[in-house]
């Protein structure tokens, strides 16, 4: 008997993308595209609820990649000027239809739909509270708290049920809530994620990444502010109040690894940030080789950025296989590196008795870096130079990057020197947080919890003891 094995069973899995439109004639197209666009944010599951000019709203969601769930028939379906979209990457166990997004539900004012990027931190408590009160939960997200919060509300308009939910959530959140034919879009006061505001004609297009509003010819207006909630309807925005300001604190792993290099976030362009930080590891840890290559494709432009600096010529040495769907067989004779074969080849003649530098963008648990190393080694490399565009990552996140536990983290436990010798490397090196943060020090400020151990929303069901009793995501 084969076993199956879950090659993407990865020491670290990618948060979730949300996208919205109001105003256009083939709103469920364009989220479609959007969310195409935004993919590399969430495999798991894909979804896009519409609302018809007659008030009538449809969803559709599904398991899988966006153009797996959501085919020609369904889009034909989804009716409307109206649309909001997610894409979704749910922790293990809880991958299953009813925890896709968008949450969809009819209540008294209407038909209600939500899409989250981020996570809440104080989503078990409301929880329990809401459940005290006879709420009667349809899945283990946190995001469904901010439906029964806005459900549930005594205000007299959706305006201000919205803004009362939003009021009592805490940690990470960029929101696309769309009440009948209005789409609410709403950032947490620290703006954790990103989300963009963009136009097309007379449309108003709401994105995760701006890479998501390039693919559909939609113009980038700005970002929508931490603590600001925007109400658009017909492409026109109307600014509610916002929520209680404090100190910003922008994920920097955003930059580091989520976004797409070819967007902007925060005014900052994903692709120079990352040769920045290259460019800072050069100088921070030069090593004298042959030639440098990136682990494909998330440390390609800090590759650069470390070629450009160190004047080290680029190679492309590792080949990645794009087509690995989620599960994949496990021939009998696999070993432990076969999940990294599966995904990597290593270029034999470019490697071949050369000094080489080796440049990702982060070490979480080692796995993937382990094998990696290994493969390198067996290609022929005379010497190898590990180098991390961003600080040892000890402490596990709380705000939607769903990083493991502190136990896993291969920093939190091992010396740089002894990480060194676990990959099997002959020198090390990783960028300092003061290099990091001081490449993109106009854009912050940041979240630097996974390196510092530094929060700063509160954890409240951390601190209760709460933790399990809600999605991760
Ligand atoms: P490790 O060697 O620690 O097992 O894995 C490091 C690799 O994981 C790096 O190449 C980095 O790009 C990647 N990585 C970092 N964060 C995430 C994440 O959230 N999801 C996935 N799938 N990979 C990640
Ligand atoms: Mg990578």
């Amino acid at each position: 008997m084969r076993k199956r094995l879950n090659v993407l069973e990865k020491s670290l899995r990618e948060e979730c993308g949300v996208f919205g439109v109001s105003g256009h004639d083939t709103a469920a197209e364009l989220t479609f595209l959007g969310l195409h666009a935004l993919q590399h944010r969430g495999q798991e599951s894909a979804g896009i609820v519409t609302v018809d000019d007659d008030g009538t709203a449809r969803l559709h969601k599904e398991m899988g990649l966006v153009a797996e769930a959501i085919k020609p028939h369904d889009l034909r379906e989804l009716r409307g000027r109206t649309a909001i979209g997610h894409v979704r990457y749910s922790t293990a166990g809880e991958s299953e239809l009813r925890n896709a997004q968008p949450a969809f539900v009819h209540y008294r004012d209407g038909s209600l739909a939500l899409a989250h990027n981020g996570n809440l931190t104080n989503a078990a408590e409301l929880r329990a509270r809401l459940v005290g009160e006879g709420a009667i939960f349809q899945s283990t997200m946190d995001s469904e708290v901010i439906v029964h919060l806005i459900a549930r509300s005594q205000q007299p308009d959706p305006d201000r049920q919205v803004l009362e939910a939003l009021s009592q959530i805490e940690g990470a959140f960029s929101l696309v809530i769309m009440v009948n034919e209005e789409i609410y879009a709403a950032r947490d006061p620290r703006g954790f994620r990103p989300l963009v505001l963009g136009r097309k004609g007379p449309a108003i297009v709401l994105a995760s990444e701006t890479c998501a509003l390039d693919l559909i010819e939609a113009e980038y207006l700005r970002d929508v502010e931490p603590g600001e909630v925007l109400k658009v309807k017909d492409g026109r925005i109307e600014e509610l109040p916002r929520l209680a300001p404090t100190v910003g604190a922008a994920c920097i792993f955003e930059l580091v690894y989520f976004a797409r290099p070819d967007s902007s976030i925060w005014g900052c362009s994903v692709d120079a940030a990352r040769r920045a930080f290259g460019r800072q590891l050069a100088r921070e840890h030069p090593v004298e080789a042959d030639c440098v290559f990136s682990v494909p494709d998330s440390s390609n432009s800090a590759a650069l950025g470390f070629s450009e600096e160190s004047g080290i010529p680029l190679e492309l040495a590792l080949i990645r296989n794009h087509y690995i769907g989620r599960t994949f067989i496990q021939p009998d004779q696999a070993d432990r590196d076969f999940k990294v074969r599966v995904k990597y080849n290593p270029v034999r003649e470019v490697i071949d008795g050369q000094r080489v530098v080796i440049v990702d963008d982060s070490l979480v648990r080692g796995t993937t870096s382990r094998g990696l190393v290994s493969l390198v080694r067996d290609a022929g490399a005379r010497e190898i130079h590990f180098r991390i565009s961003s600080p040892p990552i000890r402490h596990p996140c709380f705000y939607g990057i769903d990083m493991p536990t502190r136990e896993e983290l291969l920093a939190s436990h091992l010396s740089v020197d002894e990480v060194r010798q676990h990959l099997g490397v002959d020198t090390i090196g990783y960028l300092s947080l003061e290099g990091m943060i001081g490449a993109v020090k106009e854009f912050g400020p940041f979240c630097d919890a996974c390196f510092t151990g530094n929060y700063p929303a509160p954890l409240t069901d951390l601190e209760k003891g709460l933790l399990a009793a809600v999605s991760s995501r």
